[in-house]
C-alpha cells in the first residue's frame, strides 16, 4: 500500500475553540505536533490516513502476541484499571445498575467485570478479532462491530458511557462525543479516561513523552478536555489524576525491552500520567445565559447607578439574569434593591445580617443558574464595558476562568493613588504585592492580579466544590480551588478606578491580611477532591446532585 502526503488530514480549525492559528513544536515522523495559540491544546497536523492508522493497530496487536511476558503484563493492568475504573464510576455515578456501553471495547477485559457487577453492557469496538473475543466471552453483553458513528446506536439509551484509552485516537472529539451525549439518557454519565499532556511526566520529559505517536491524534490536559466536554453538552465535570494508573505505553515499551522486567508499584506510581473524567449528560438552554452575582452592603451611593447600568448593558448572543444578594444595610441600599424585585431579570436575596462579602457572594452562587457567572460589586470600580472582552474567552471555548487584571499590560499607572494619602498607597500597593508573589509561588502561577472582583468563569467550574470563606478571603478561596480544579486562570486588562477607604472601601487594612495569610496557608495544605464531595451529595439522597456550596461559617466576622 502506497501512502503519500495526499493521504494525510489536514485539521483547519482547533477541536477545542475553533481557532486556527497552530504553533509548530515538532515532529513525530514527519508528522507535525502543534498548538494551537488560542487555548493551547496539542494535536497532530495533518493527522496520518485512516490506512495508516489501521496499519499501527495490527503491528501492535501482533507485537503483542509474540511476546507473552508483555502479554501477560498488559492483561494484568488492563485488569487492575477496569476494577479501579468500575469503583470509581459507582462513586460518581452512585448506583450499580442500568445500561452501560463502553466505545473501543477491545476484547471485551472491561465488560466482563461490569457484567458480574451487574449492569447491562454493551460494546463497540472497531477490530473484528476483538469483537469475537468479546462476544464469546461476555454472558449476555452485545458487541457492536465497527467505529462508533457506523454502529448508528438508537438514542438515550444508555446510563453510563466509558470511554477508556481512545479519546486521543478520534478525529473529531467534539463530533464525537456529541455522538455519545446523543445515546446517554437525560442524566446519564461519561467516563473518559485518557493520558494527560500536563501530568507532571508529561512535562518532565517533554516531547520524549510516550503518548507523542502517530496514533495519537490530539493530546488533552485537565483544562481543554473539560472545555470540549462543555462545548458537546456534558456539565458537572470533575477531573481525578490516574495515580494508580499505569501510562499502558510506557509498560509496553518497556517490557519490549527488557522482558523480565518486573513491574514494582514503585514504578507503576512514576509512569502514571492517566487522567480520568466524570460528567454528565444535561438539558442544555436555548440560548446561553449568564449570571451576574451583585453582593450590596452599604452601597447606597452607587447602588441604583450600577443596576441601571447592569440592566442597559447587553452581551451579544448572552442573555443575562441579575443576582442581588443585600445583607440588611443600614444606610438605605435595602430600600434601594427592593424597587427592583418584581424586575424579570433581578432576582433579590435579602441576608438577614451581613456576613460578609464572601458569604453573599456564595448565597448569590447557589441561587445562580447561567452558564456562565460574573461577579459584580455594587460600587462602581469596574467597568461594565469590559463584560464583551472578559466573556469572549469564555463563549469560544479559550478560557474556563478569566480574571480582569487591574494591574495588566499597559496599565501599570492603574496601581492605587488615593489622592493625598501617599502612605497608604505604598503599604496597599506593598502588599498587593506581597500577596500576589505568595500565591504564585504557593500555587505555581503567573498572575498579576490575583484579587481582582472581576472574576468570570463557566458556573460548571464551582460543581462538587465545597466554600468556606465569608469575607474577602473568599476571593483567594474561590480562585485556589478552581486552579485546583484544573482551570488555568487567563489574565485580562480591565479599566478600573480605585477607592479611598474614606469613600466607603470595606477592606479592613490590619486586620483582613492576617485572614488571607491564614486562609492561604489553609488552602495549600487542604486537598481538593471534588469526587469525595460528589460521593457525600450521593449519599445525602436521590435526584441529579447539584452545585454544592458549603454553609459552614469558618470565620464568622
Ligand atoms: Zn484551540
Amino acid at each position: 500500500m502506497e501512502h503519500t502526503t495526499n493521504d494525510k488530514q489536514t485539521v483547519k480549525s482547533c477541536h477545542v475553540c475553533q481557532g486556527a492559528r497552530f504553533y509548530y513544536l515538532f515532529s513525530i515522523s514527519d508528522h507535525r505536533v502543534v498548538r494551537c495559540d488560542d487555548c493551547g491544546l496539542l494535536f497532530l497536523n495533518p493527522q496520518p490516513s485512516d490506512d495508516k492508522l489501521a496499519e499501527i493497530h495490527r503491528g501492535d496487536d501482533s507485537h503483542d502476541r509474540e511476546n507473552e511476558p508483555l502479554h501477560r503484563t498488559v492483561s494484568e493492568i488492563k485488569r487492575d484499571a477496569a476494577k479501579f475504573y468500575l469503583a470509581e464510576i459507582h462513586r460518581y455515578h452512585g448506583r450499580l445498575n442500568g445500561r452501560l456501553l463502553e466505545v473501543g471495547c477491545g476484547n471485551g477485559d472491561f465488560l466482563i467485570l461490569a457484567e458480574a457487577a451487574g449492569w447491562q453492557v454493551t460494546g463497540v469496538e472497531a477490530s473484528k478479532t476483538a469483537c469475537q473475543q468479546a462476544r464469546q466471552r461476555l454472558k449476555n453483553g452485545t458487541i457492536r462491530c465497527g467505529e462508533l458513528h457506523e454502529t448508528r446506536l438508537p438514542s438515550e439509551q444508555f446510563d453510563i458511557c466509558v470511554i477508556s484509552d481512545l479519546i486521543d485516537h478520534v478525529r473529531s472529539p467534539l463530533v464525537f462525543l456529541k455522538e455519545i451525549r446523543r445515546v446517554l439518557r437525560p442524566g446519564g454519565v461519561l467516563f473518559i479516561a485518557t493520558p494527560s499532556s500536563d501530568s507532571w511526566s508529561a512535562r518532565l520529559i517533554r516531547h520524549d513523552w510516550t503518548e507523542f505517536k502517530l496514533e495519537h491524534l490530539t493530546y488533552f490536559d485537565r483544562a481543554n478536555l473539560q472545555t470540549v466536554l462543555f462545548a458537546a453538552g456534558f456539565r458537572d465535570i470533575i477531573v481525578q489524576p490516574g495515580w494508580k494508573l499505569l501510562n499502558f505505553d510506557y509498560i509496553r515499551q518497556h517490557v519490549r525491552r527488557f522482558p523480565k522486567y518486573v513491574v514494582t508499584p514503585l514504578f507503576r506510581r512514576i509512569v502514571a500520567s492517566n487522567m480520568m473524567f466524570f460528567c454528565r449528560k444535561v438539558a442544555l438552554p436555548l440560548s446561553p445565559t449568564l449570571s451576574v452575582i451583585v453582593p450590596a452592603f452599604n452601597e447606597v451611593k452607587t447602588f441604583a447607578a450600577l443596576m441601571e447600568a447592569l440592566l442597559r448593558k447587553e452581551v451579544p448572543n448572552l442573555q443575562m439574569e441579575i443576582i442581588v444578594v443585600e445583607s440588611n444595610s443600614t444606610d438605605g441600599t435595602r430600600e434601594a434593591a427592593l424597587k427592583y424585585q418584581a424586575h424579570a431579570r433581578v432576582k433579590l436575596i435579602l441576608e438577614d445580617q451581613p456576613r460578609g462579602k464572601g458569604r453573599a457572594v456564595r448565597t448569590g452562587l447557589q441561587a445562580a443558574t447561567g452558564d456562565f457567572v460574573l461577579i459584580q460589586d455594587a460600587d462602581l470600580e469596574y467597568d461594565l464595558e469590559d463584560y464583551d472582552a472578559l466573556l469572549e474567552p469564555l463563549v469560544t471555548g479559550r478560557a474556563a476562568f478569566v480574571l480582569g487584571s487591574r494591574h495588566g499590560g499597559r496599565n501599570v499607572w492603574k496601581m492605587r493613588q488615593f489622592t493625598g494619602q501617599h502612605g497608604l498607597s505604598l503599604f496597599v500597593n506593598f502588599g498587593h504585592w506581597f500577596f500576589t508573589t505568595l500565591i504564585n509561588t504557593l500555587f505555581f502561577q503567573r498572575l498579576r492580579d490575583p484579587f481582582t472582583m472581576f472574576k468570570v468563569f463557566r458556573r460548571d467550574c464551582l460543581y462538587a466544590l465545597e466554600f468556606e470563606c465569608n469575607r474577602f478571603d473568599f476571593d483567594f478561596e474561590l480562585l485556589i480551588k478552581l486552579i485546583g480544579k484544573g482551570y488555568r486562570p487567563v489574565e485580562l486588562p480591565v479599566n478600573y478606578r480605585s477607592r479611598s477607604f474614606k469613600e466607603g472601601k470595606k477592606v479592613r487594612i490590619f486586620r483582613d491580611p492576617i485572614t488571607w495569610l491564614r486562609a492561604l496557608v489553609k488552602l495549600r495544605l487542604a486537598k481538593i477532591d471534588p469526587m469525595k464531595v460528589v460521593g457525600k451529595m450521593n449519599e445525602a439522597g436521590p435526584g441529579r446532585p447539584g452545585l454544592k456550596t458549603s454553609t459552614v461559617d469558618s470565620n464568622k466576622s
